[in-house]
């Protein structure tokens, strides 16, 4: 399996000024670039907790009035147990001795009743956009719209093992962006681990709990009955912590979605290769896929 470079909670610590503005905190207006990390405890936790794992903790800030109108204040609890606070300087030394409690990221992301995003989520994806493209040393890719949806939709799959962002669009427009996501009935496959940690990756592709990124795609827009062979396809991969998995070579590496992609007779398939989309037809996402697939080429 592939590895990407890994941040210490110092050099995360070091580069959040860098990345937090008026766009990411929770009251644009009350924030100032002297106070950067103003309101933007909970976003902050929520992509720390992609990068270093732990629990996210909440505690009130009701009880403290210099900072009541701030409402609570989350920070994180890293999977040694200890509680770290990334946005601490927030309080300017002053911070309350607070007692958290555990929220799970689902609470923090999503509406409990309607299951509906949060305000939170666009405020989260853009600080994890951002902080992805200044780890991988200002790839121009992140200045791209449509990559900015792929990773936009990848950081919401709940794949242990890798996020896959599909983008596809209809002359010039885009119809459709989603991520992999398990296929509830499989999903004996997906626990308590995946299986594919199992697997030697781009092989086996049938193996799994999730549905990939690009069958997804394709099947909304069946049945939506927009003709597929008028549409491209874009397709990225991320590791967990938010880093780009960027090609070397123009490929696809998955017979699976291969094969229904050059089925369906898409006009291209771009994929990200060095710092760019690269478009690569049907039948060249199959051959190369199936050299994966056969072991004639290997990661
Ligand atoms: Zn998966
Ligand atoms: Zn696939």
């Amino acid at each position: 399996m592939p590895t990407s470079n890994v941040i210490t909670p110092e050099e995360f610590r070091v580069l959040l000024p860098q990345i937090c503005d008026e766009r990411t905190s929770n009251d644009d207006r009350g924030w100032t670039p002297e106070n950067p990390l103003y309101a933007h405890c909970a976003v902050v936790s929520l992509v720390a907790q992609d990068l270093f794992g732990g629990e996210l903790l909440r505690a009130s800030l009701l009880p403290y009035p210099e900072f009541a109108h701030m409402g609570s204040h989350y920070w994180n609890q890293l999977p040694d147990g200890n509680g770290i606070d990334f946005t601490y300087p927030q309080f300017f030394g002053r911070r309350p001795p607070l007692v958290g409690k555990l929220k799970s990221r689902e609470y923090v992301l999503y509406d409990p009743k309607t299951k509906a995003p949060r305000q939170i989520m666009g405020r989260y994806k853009l600080l994890a956009l951002r902080l992805a493209s200044i780890r991988s040393g200002g790839n121009l890719l992140f200045d791209d719209p449509i990559y900015q949806a792929c990773f936009s939709a990848a950081i919401e799959s709940p794949c242990q093992k890798m996020k896959f962002g599909c983008v596809i669009t209809h002359n010039g427009s885009v119809v459709y962006q989603g991520a992999n996501k398990t296929i509830p009935e499989l999903c004996s496959m997906c626990g308590p681990k995946c299986i594919r940690f199992s697997i030697t990756s781009r092989t086996e592709s049938m193996l799994g709990a999730c549905g990939h990124a690009e069958e997804w795609g394709m099947w909304d827009l069946v049945f939506r009955k927009t003709p597929l062979d008028e549409c491209e396809l874009y397709v990225a991969g991320f590791y967990l912590d938010g880093l780009p998995w960027i090609k070397k070579a123009s490929e696809h590496t998955c017979l699976r979605c291969a094969v229904q992609m050059h089925n369906a007779h898409l006009k291209a398939i771009h994929v990200p290769v060095v710092d760019r989309w690269q478009s690569i037809t049907t039948k060249e996402a199959l051959e190369t896929a199936r050299a994966y697939a056969t072991k004639e080429k290997t990661v």
